[in-house]
């Protein structure tokens, strides 16, 4: 019997394209290790071409491709995508609202470098969470 050891989930931003035209894009991402050793890693690709990657196999989600990727996706994985990246949102909000060192729920957020982001805890005053949006600074 295998169990799972490790889950990482995430989110990228970032853009491609010209600098004096660059196009913005997300990659959302879980990768599941288990005890026997082996992972499992799923990632969507939202941008100008939409693809996801269920463990080195490639799915097409543009366009007319989108249904048909959509029934892979959700056939190797068991979830949707949108399934998927709603989950994945929703994981990495939950992170932010409570304090990982006091367990305060007032969390606030400050502005430090362009596309930095900063969750300061408004009871001990710790860093909650932090981020770089790559996007806005490229
Ligand atoms: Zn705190």
């Amino acid at each position: 019997m295998k169990n799972i050891i490790a889950r990482t989930i995430g989110i990228i931003y970032g853009t491609y394209g010209p600098a004096h035209d660059p196009y913005g894009y997300s990659e959302r991402y879980m990768c599941t290790r288990f005890s026997d050793g082996t992972q499992v890693s799923i990632m969507v690709h939202l941008g100008l071409n939409c693809k996801a990657d269920v463990d080195g196999v490639e799915i097409d989600l543009c366009g007319t491709a989108m249904s048909e990727g959509g029934r892979e996706f959700e056939k190797l994985t068991g979830i949707s995508v949108s399934g998927f990246i709603s989950m994945i949102g929703k994981t990495k909000t939950r992170r932010l609202r409570s304090c990982r060192d006091c367990g305060s729920r007032k969390i606030s957020g400050m502005s430090g470098f362009p596309g930095e982001y900063i969750y300061i805890c408004g009871k001990c005053g710790r860093v909650a969470d932090s981020g770089v949006d790559v996007s806005a600074v490229i």
